[in-house]
Parts: C-alpha cells; sequence; structure tokens
C-alpha cells in the first residue's frame, strides 16, 4: 500500500495559477470555493522584504481533527493516507471545517458536503498524477508515495530541508514545504 503525500517546491512556483484552475475544473468546485489556493507571504522588515509564493491545500494529516471530530464517519483517514470523505453519509454539520487549523475544508454549497482537496483520488485510480501537479508549469508541485526510495517525493525530501504548516498544531501533515529563503530569523 502506497504512502502518499506531496511536495511543494516554493522556489518554483511563479503564481501563474494554473494548479488553482486545473483543480477547480477538475473537481467542479464552485465558484467562490476553492480546494488549494496560492497565497503571497511578504518576509522581513523594510526596505530588506522578499515574497514567498506558497500553495496551500488539505495536508492529510497523520492526526486529523477533521476527522476525529466528524460525528458521521463521513469524513475518514484511508488505508494510502488520503483523508476523503463518504458523501452520503455527511450531514454538512461543519465540524471538520471548524476543527482544521489550515482553513482546507468548506461546505460545498451547491452539493450539500463537506469538501476539500482529496489528492484527485478519481485520478490516483487511474494511474494519474492530481490535476494541480499534471498541469504545473514550474514543477513546484510533487505527489507520490513516501514509501517509495525512488519516488520523486521521496528524493525531494532527501535532497531538501523541508517543513510542515503548522508543525505545532500535532495535525502531522503530509504536505511538505521546501522553502524559497528558509526560515524567517
Ligand atoms: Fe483535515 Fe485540515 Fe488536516 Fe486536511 S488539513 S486532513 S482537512 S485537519
Ligand atoms: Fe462530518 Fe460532514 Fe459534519 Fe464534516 S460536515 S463533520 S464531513 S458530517
Amino acid at each position: 500500500m502506497p504512502k502518499y503525500a506531496m511536495v511543494v517546491d516554493q522556489r518554483r512556483c511563479v503564481a501563474c495559477m494554473a494548479c488553482v484552475v486545473a483543480c477547480k475544473k477538475e473537481n467542479e468546485v464552485p465558484p467562490g470555493q476553492f480546494r488549494t489556493r496560492v497565497v503571497e507571504l511578504v518576509e522581513g522588515e523594510f526596505p530588506r522584504l522578499r515574497m514567498e509564493l506558497r500553495s496551500e491545500l488539505c495536508n492529510h494529516c497523520d492526526n486529523p481533527p477533521c476527522v476525529y471530530n466528524c460525528p458521521t464517519g463521513a469524513s475518514y483517514k484511508a488505508a494510502d493516507g488520503m483523508v476523503l470523505l463518504k458523501k452520503h453519509r455527511c450531514v454538512g454539520c461543519k465540524a471538520c471545517v471548524a476543527s482544521c487549523p489550515y482553513d482546507a475544508r468548506y461546505i460545498n454549497e451547491e452539493k450539500g458536503f463537506a469538501d476539500k482537496c482529496t489528492f484527485c483520488s478519481q485520478r490516483i485510480a487511474e494511474g494519474k498524477q492530481p490535476a494541480c501537479v499534471a498541469t504545473c508549469i514550474g514543477k513546484s508541485r510533487i505527489f507520490g508515495d513516501l514509501d517509495d526510495p525512488a519516488s520523486a517525493v521521496s528524493a525531494a525530501l532527501r535532497d531538501n530541508h523541508h517543513e510542515v504548516l503548522l508543525a505545532s498544531a500535532g495535525t502531522k501533515p503530509r504536505v511538505f514545504y521546501i522553502k524559497k529563503f528558509g526560515t524567517p530569523e
């Protein structure tokens, strides 16, 4: 069984938003809602400012509060590590939305259930890459099997310092970041 993860190499992002558009099209994300976004972060003090671009999405946490707080079992952690949703069990109570420290979830108002990034599980099942990865012109997004030492994600993590978002939250994310400028002092 693979252990899926994503690496975001922030050095390679050019903020073209192709990933955001591809995700919306692939997953029929309603207007005004997003499964992934690219945020611009300004760090440092004037005049020594610098900008980081950061793709954000569900972290498919190994210790996922959204799953623990779901009262119906709709949200679950699959054996391959992906955090997914049984739509027919979702009652739209928003407990998962409130408990995610990454603001990764929303209620799909058109369809009435909680939604978020699924790593494009429908594409993975067909042997394809997630839509955002397949369309990323800078090759900033890398997806694969952490348990395969030859995978692109394993190589990227082996060769580069990497971090997760809000490590102090204890959710154990499976999305890893290689920063452009390193950790701010
Ligand atoms: Fe759940 Fe949020 Fe972690 Fe995704 S990022 S698994 S929605 S807690
Ligand atoms: Fe579970 Fe749906 Fe409620 Fe989220 S909105 S906690 S998935 S029942």
